[in-house]
C-alpha cells in the first residue's frame, strides 16, 4: 500500500490545508494595526506620536515576554528588570560616562546582547523554583538592577539619572524614530510568530499544560526555556533602548514594578498562547490612560480593574473573544472512523526486530512495593496486554519504562542497549512513546498542533532557524504538518484537526493522544488504559486500530481492565498482583490459569 492523496468518499477526509485566503485571515489584524499606526504621522499630532510610540516600545518587550508568560506559562512578574537594564546600558554606552561614547545603534545592540544572557541568567531559577517563588525571584532581580542604577553613580548618574541615547541619521526627527521603533515592533511581531507558530512554539505550550506528555514527546524543558527567556530578555533590553530614547532622560524610579505589572497584565488579558490578543493588550493598557486623562492617577488601579473583568468574563482573554470560529458549534453524535490504510504511509515497515525487556524491575513507595521484581519482554509486532486490579503497579511500570520514574533496580533494554533510568525525554527519541491514563492535552491549541507536539523530535531546523522562518524550519512545519494530519485521518478524528481540543469529547481525546504518540515513528507504543470510558462500538474500533498498528511491526504494551479487548487483540498477557508478575502467557493459558481466576478475573 502506497500514501494515498486523501480518502475520496469517505466521511473522515482530511482538511484542506490552509490556503493563502486562511493566511491573509490571520495576517490581516496586524497589517491593520501597523497600517494605521504608519498613518498617525499624517496628523501631525506629536502627543499622539509620543504615546503610539511608547505603546510599540512596550510590545515590543511584549512580545517577547509573551512567550515566556503567555505560551511556557512561567510568572516571569518582574521583567521590567531586562526593560531598566537595556535602558542603562544603551544610555550609558551612547554617552561614554563609562566607555568612549559609541553610536546608539550599536549601544541598542550591545544591550541587546546583555539583555540576553542577563534573560538567561534571570530565567534560570524557573528550572527549579515552581509559580510563585519564580515570581519572587525575578521580583528580586528587578530590585537589584534598580539599587545598582542608583548606587553605581559615576556612571549611571544615581538618583539623578542619565540622559538618554539620541538616534542619529534617517531616524533622528521625532517621526523618524516613530518610525524606527514601529519597525523595530513589527520585526518583533514577525520573530515572535515565527517561533510561536514552531515546534518550539508548541513545545512551550506543552511544557505549560502538559508537561508529563511534553517530556514523553522528547521536549527537554532545561533546553528549551533558556532559549526563550534569551529573546525575552533581548526584546526586553532592546524595548529599554527605545524607552530611554523616547524619555530622553533615565531616572532609576522611571522603571517601577506598575510598568512590570502592566506588561504581564497586557499578556492576561491578551490571551494565553496567542500573539494578537496580548498586542492588543498593550495597546489597550499603554493607550487607555491618555484617552481618560483624569485618570491616569489611577493607572495601576484601572488594570486590575481590567483585569479582573477580563478574568471574571472572558477567561481566555481578548483572544478568545475573537476566537469567532469556535464558537461556531460542533456537530453533535460524531463518530470516530478510524482509516487503517493510512497507517502504513505514518509508519513505514520496519526492519529491527529488537525486543523490548524490563528486567527484574523494583519500586517502593515509602513502604509500599509498587512494583516488585517484575520482569516483562514486549515483540516488535505483537500486542503485549498488562492487566491487573486497581493498585498493582500497571501505570507505575509505565512510568518506570518511559523514564518518569527511576527504578530502585532493574533496567529496561531495547535491544543491547540499557535505556537511561529518571530521563522520559530521551524516550520519543528513542524509539518509546505513551499514552496516558487521564489524557494530557493542550486544551488552548487546534487538535492539530497537539498532535504535532508529538513530531517534536523529528524536527531539524534550530532555534534561530525557525526564528528567522529559513527554510529547514519551513520543510519542518510542512513535514509536522502532513503527518499529523495523516495521523488524524488514521485515527478518525481527520476531521477536527482545526478544532480547539478543549472541545472533544473525552474519548475523542483517547484517540488524540494515540495520534500524537504515532507521530515520532515509535517502535514500542504505551497505552495506559486507551479504551477506559469508551463505548462498545467505539472498543471495536480501538481493538482494530491497535491490532493494525502491531502489524506494521510495533511492539504494543496495552494496559487495560477491559480483558474482552486484552485477550481479544493481544499475543501475551501478563497479569500483575500487588506489584509482582502473578502469571504470563498466551490468552489461552491465562484464561485457564488457577491464580488468575482465584485473584482477578473471579471465578
Ligand atoms: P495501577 O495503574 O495498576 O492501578 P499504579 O501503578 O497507579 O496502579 O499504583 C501502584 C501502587 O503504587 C499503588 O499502591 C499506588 O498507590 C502506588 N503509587 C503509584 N504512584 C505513586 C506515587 N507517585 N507515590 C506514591 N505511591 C504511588
Ligand atoms: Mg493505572
Amino acid at each position: 500500500m502506497t500514501a494515498r492523496a486523501g480518502a475520496p468518499g469517505t466521511a473522515g477526509g482530511p482538511e484542506s490545508m490552509p490556503g493563502p485566503a486562511a493566511l491573509v485571515g490571520v495576517l490581516a489584524p496586524f497589517v491593520v494595526l501597523f497600517g494605521l499606526a504608519s498613518l498617525l504621522p499624517l496628523t501631525g499630532n506629536a502627543y499622539f506620536g509620543l504615546i503610539v510610540g511608547r505603546a510599540a516600545v512596550y510590545w515590543v518587550l511584549v512580545s517577547g515576554l509573551n512567550l515566556v508568560v503567555g505560551f511556557a506559562g512561567q510568572l516571569a512578574l518582574g521583567w521590567v528588570a531586562l526593560l531598566t537594564l537595556g535602558a542603562y546600558v544603551t544610555s550609558v554606552l551612547s554617552a561614554g560616562t563609562a566607555t568612549p561614547p559609541i553610536s546608539p545603534y550599536f549601544a541598542l545592540a550591545a544591550a541587546a546582547l546583555v539583555g540576553g544572557v542577563a534573560g538567561v541568567i534571570i530565567g534560570l531559577p524557573a528550572l527549579r523554583l515552581r509559580t510563585f517563588y519564580f515570581a519572587m525571584s525575578t521580583f528580586g532581580f528587578a530590585t537589584v538592577i534598580t539599587q545598582i542604577a542608583l548606587g553605581w553613580q559615576s556612571v549611571t548618574g544615581g538618583g539623578i539619572g542619565v540622559v538618554g541615547p539620541t538616534f542619529g541619521g534617517p531616524f533622528a526627527s521625532t517621526w523618524g524614530f516613530y518610525y524606527f521603533c514601529l519597525g523595530v515592533a513589527a520585526l518583533c511581531t514577525w520573530l515572535s510568530a515565527n517561533i510561536a507558530h514552531s515546534r518550539f512554539g508548541r513545545a512551550l505550550m506543552a511544557v505549560r499544560d502538559a508537561e508529563v506528555a511534553a517530556e514523553a514527546s522528547g521536549i527537554s524543558k532545561p533546553l528549551l526555556l533558556p532559549l526563550v527567556f534569551l529573546f525575552a530578555g533581548a526584546t526586553a533590553a532592546t524595548a529599554g533602548g527605545l524607552f530611554a530614547a523616547l524619555q530622553s532622560y533615565i531616572t532609576p524610579d522611571a522603571f517601577t514594578i506598575d510598568l512590570s505589572l502592566l506588561f504581564f497584565i497586557a499578556i492576561l488579558i491578551g490571551g494565553r498562547g496567542s500573539i494578537l490578543g496580548p498586542l492588543l493588550g498593550t495597546v489597550l493598557l499603554a493607550l487607555l490612560p491618555e484617552f481618560a486623562a483624569p485618570l491616569v492617577a489611577w493607572a495601576p488601579f484601572l488594570y486590575a480593574a481590567l483585569l479582573l473583568v477580563i478574568v471574571l468574563l472572558v477567561p481566555g482573554g481578548i483572544a478568545r473573544l475573537l476566537d469567532f470560529r469556535s464558537r461556531r458549534p460542533l456537530q453533535t453524535g460524531r463518530t470516530i472512523t478510524p482509516d487503517l490504510e493510512a497507517l502504513p504511509a505514518l509508519l513505514p515497515a520496519r526492519t529491527a526486530t529488537e525486543p523490548m525487556a524490563i528486567e527484574k524491575a523494583v519500586l517502593s513507595f515509602g513502604g509500599v512495593k509498587a512494583i516488585d521484581d517484575l520482569s516483562l519482554t514486549v515483540t516488535p509486532g505483537q500486542v503485549h496486554g498488562l492487566i491487573g486490579p486497581n493498585g498493582s503497579g500497571k501505570t507505575t511500570l509505565l512510568n518506570v519504562v518511559s523514564g518518569y520514574y527511576r527504578p530502585d533496580s532493574g533496567a529496561v533494554r531495547l535491544g543491547a542497549l540499557t535505556l537511561r533510568p529518571g530521563a522520559p525525554q530521551t524516550r520519543a527519541g528513542a524509539g518509546i512513546a505513551r499514552t496516558f491514563q487521564a489524557p494530557r492535552i493542550v486544551g488552548e491549541a487546534s487538535v492539530l498542533a497537539n498532535v504535532m507536539i508529538g513530531g517534536m523530535v523529528r524536527g531539524r531546523a534550530s532555534f534561530v532557524e525557525t526564528m528567522l522562518s529559513l527554510a529547514r524550519h519551513r520543510e519542518d512545519e510542512r513535514q509536522l504538518r502532513a503527518r499529523a494530519l495523516l495521523a488524524l485521518q488514521a485515527v478518525g478524528l481527520g476531521r477536527l484537526a482545526e478544532i480547539r481540543a478543549d472541545r472533544l469529547q473525552h474519548t475523542e481525546l483517547r484517540f488524540l493522544e494515540i495520534a500524537r504518540a504515532l507521530m515520532p515513528d515509535p517502535a514500542f507504543l504505551l497505552l495506559d488504559e486507551p479504551a477506559a470510558g469508551l463505548a462498545a462500538d467505539e472498543i471495536a474500533l480501538l481493538g482494530g486500530l491497535i491490532t493494525a498498528i502491531s502489524r506494521l511491526g510495533i511492539g504494543v504494551l496495552l494496559v487495560e481492565h477491559h480483558v474482552d479487548l486484552v485477550f481479544d487483540i493481544c499475543a501475551r498477557v501478563t497479569v500483575l498482583n500487588l506489584g509482582r508478575g502473578l502469571a504470563s502467557g498466551t490468552p489461552a493459558e491465562i484464561l485457564a490459569h488457577q491464580d488468575v481466576i482465584n485473584a482477578y478475573l473471579g471465578g
